[in-house]
């Protein structure tokens, strides 16, 4: 069977011209090393779920992406970082949120998943966990960028409302196999100017992060509490498992309910059968596509 590897690097308002060209390029060489450092795991015959936690570790250390180093800062000038994984096989799923000193949180969430009876860890304890499972540990002043500083200063000075038209920037994979299993993974700083305790869609199993083997695997980029009202990826989910839609048409509907909530953004989401969508409410979001035998995409507005 073929295998399929998907991956996004957050939705917005980016526009051609809107964007310097050297943002761009470092964007699209990040979703590049992404997509091989992932494409390497699944042309060996690795499992999704390892695809895409190796997608993910690459988009998380690149500092052009809202996860990892170079999130975005919360009203405290902190960086909060939240991520999770699913397993289509058997629904196991592991998720941290508020961390603020463990460099990978990706790494955290598989963890969680894989070596604890839980399912979601939070702040102290998540970052305690992780040191405690031997997960390289930095100072919170490492993850901040001097561009996301002049970010969080501009939305302060706008009056501190918490950002929601600056570009997302979190990061996301989904992966089938060889096997024809499915996987996901989902990692974020959150949104500009966060209020401090805010957790977001992504590290919230069926809402920005959910795989499950009998319909799809999905991962979300954007307003974060519309995601959670929608339970967006759950209900992708369930449009393709009960209501027999396809996976683009399911895409689609559920993108347009979390816009009926007031919320834009956009999904990544892959089917065991190989069928691959995305979608988007912003004007553009980073993403990627790669298969076997050397098909790939890579894409930053709606046409290119
Ligand atoms: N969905 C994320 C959140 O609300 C933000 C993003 O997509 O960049 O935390």
């Amino acid at each position: 069977m073929s295998w399929t590897l998907m991956i996004h690097g957050g939705c917005g308002a980016m526009r051609p011209a809107s964007l310097p060209a050297e943002t761009e390029e470092q964007a699209r060489a990040g979703l590049t090393a992404a997509l091989d450092a992932g494409s390497a795991v699944l042309d060996a015959g690795g499992a999704a779920l390892d695809a895409v936690v190796a997608a993910a570790r690459v988009l998380e250390d690149d500092p052009s992406f809202n996860a990892g180093r170079g999130s975005v800062l919360t009203a405290e000038g902190r960086v909060e970082l939240d991520a999770a994984v699913m397993d289509g096989r058997d629904r196991r799923a592991g998720a941290v949120a508020g961390l603020t000193t463990t460099r990978a949180p990706i790494l955290a969430a598989r963890a969680a998943m894989e070596t604890s009876p839980h399912v979601l860890l939070t702040y102290e304890a998540a970052d305690r966990f992780a040191r405690e499972q031997g997960l390289e540990q930095v100072d919170n002043a490492w993850f901040v960028t001097p561009a996301r500083r002049a970010q969080l200063d501009t939305v302060m000075e706008a009056g501190g409302a918490f950002d929601t038209d600056i570009k997302y920037g979190t990061i996301g994979a989904v992966a089938v196999d060889e096997a024809g299993h499915v996987a996901a993974a989902t990692s974020t700083g959150g949104l500009t100017a966060k209020r401090w305790g805010r957790i977001g869609d992504s590290p919230l199993i069926g809402c920005g992060t959910y795989a499950d083997d009998r319909a799809c695997a999905v991962s979300a980029t954007g307003l974060g509490e519309a995601f959670i009202r929608a339970v967006a990826g759950h209900q992708l989910a369930m449009r393709m498992r009960l209501g027999r839609q396809g996976l683009q048409v399911a895409l689609d509907a559920v993108l347009a309910d979390v816009g009926a909530l007031g919320g834009s953004g956009g999904l990544i989401a892959v089917a065991p059968s190989g069928e691959a969508a995305w979608g988007f409410t912003t004007p553009g979001m980073y993403r990627g596509l790669a298969r076997n035998g050397g098909e790939r995409t890579i894409a930053v507005y709606s046409d290119r």
